[in-house]
């Protein structure tokens, strides 16, 4: 069960600590207070664990501060969404709009290469009207003697560069918590040029303690990709572990199974799933391209495979697309084979904005056409 407060109800209070009172003294209950400063207000929701069932929903709106109370189902307390449960699908995060109702391109390299690489990279995203981007330090790699990204090293460039073309975030793989630690010094170093969206990628999708840490801090807002062997409710459980510590500013990101019954793609394009998460949890939901098909491959009608998996995804309602390109993917240090390079962004930004245009007509479509 949830309680949601009054807004800008703060924790020392005389209502908050009534409230306190009471439900420290009811039995087999325990209690965890959630508070999330937004740009307006201060909200504060109160998470009751243990033998909610007997308290009665009348009882728990008289007590005081309480403005709406939620009687949550058990999966996906934090994240997920529940009847009668109205809370927000959306987040802000310097200065952009994550929710469930719109889009954002994240185009960018997958593995940091050179200044000159970075630096036409954001500018062509610049050029064309964009505020995030991807951009990899420490990569996961199969084998120990591939390329592992520039790591700390990069940052404080990178950094710098996307304040100086106006990118707003960037999406960026961490696999141990150090890295969190790096990413916010080498920001501090560098005055906050950018923000950075942390990301798990898919083998470390049920690292509970890498979560644990992630979801601890509030600075940064998290992207988690679907683990690539285990179940989508495995996966939205991973998210709620961050959740469950506390950040809540989640999206949920899909790049494929990992199946031979996917081939000839890099992985089995699930993106079938995104309305599937978006009904079950209130997390934005990301498409990763890129990583599903996994090379140029074109169909007879021109568009490559990434595209067309693009554009499947976006006329479902996703979120977010983070998407592999280079200046020069023949010199790519991860992933080159699957980029797009400078001169196909237009295009690919074009195709986006037709298949999200005949999404917004689907969801107008079937809001008016509904019955009952
Ligand atoms: C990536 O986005 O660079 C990446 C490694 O993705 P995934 O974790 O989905 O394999
Ligand atoms: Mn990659």
């Amino acid at each position: 069960m949830i309680l949601i407060l009054e807004p800008d109800t703060t924790t020392d209070s005389p209502e908050f600590r009534q409230l306190l009172d009471y439900l420290d003294n009811l039995p087999n209950i325990r209690h965890r207070v959630h508070q999330e400063t937004g740009v307006q207000q201060l909200l504060t929701e109160v998470y009751l664990i243990g033998d909610t069932a007997a308290l009665s929903l009348e009882d728990m709106r008289s007590l005081p501060a309480v403005e709406r109370v939620v009687r949550v189902s058990e999966e996906y307390r934090v994240l997920g969404r529940h009847r009668d449960d109205t809370r927000p699908t959306h987040f802000e995060y310097n200065g952009v709009r994550f929710g469930q109702d719109n889009l954002h391109v994240f185009a960018g390299l997958c593995a940091v290469s050179t200044r000159e690489h970075v630096e036409a990279m954001m500018r062509a995203l610049q050029v064309h009207g964009q505020v995030c981007t991807r951009m990899g330090a420490y990569k996961p790699r199969t084998s120990p003697y591939s390329f592992q990204g520039y790591g700390k090293a990069c940052l404080p460039w990178v950094f710098e560069l996307a304040g100086k073309y106006g990118i707003r975030v960037i999406a960026m793989e961490v696999t141990h918590e150090t890295h969190v630690e790096e990413v916010r010094e080498a920001l501090e170093q560098t005055g906050h040029p950018t923000g950075v969206m942390l990301q798990i990628g898919t083998r470390n999708t049920q690292n509970f303690e890498l979560l644990k840490y992630v979801g601890r801090q509030r600075d940064f807002p998290v992207l988690l990709k679907r683990g690539f062997g285990i179940t989508l409710e495995e996966s939205l459980n991973a998210a709620e572990y961050l959740a469950s510590e506390g950040n809540r500013r989640v999206i949920f990101g899909l790049r494929g199974m990992k199946t031979n019954m996917g081939d000839p793609h890099r992985n089995f394009v699930d993106f079938a799933h995104v309305p599937v998460v978006k009904r079950l949890t209130r997390m934005p939901v990301c498409i990763d391209p890129s990583h599903s098909v996994g090379s140029r491959d074109r169909a007879p009608d021109g568009l490559l495979d990434v595209l067309h998996v693009t554009a499947q995804g976006v006329i479902a309602g996703a979120n977010m697309i983070l998407v592999d390109f280079h200046p020069e993917p023949s010199k790519a240090l991860v992933d080159g084979p699957q980029a797009l390079t400078l001169e196909e962004l237009p295009a690919f930004l074009d195709d986006v904005q037709i298949a999200r245009e005949a999404y917004e007509k689907r969801a107008a479509n079937a809001a008016a056409r509904r019955v009952g």
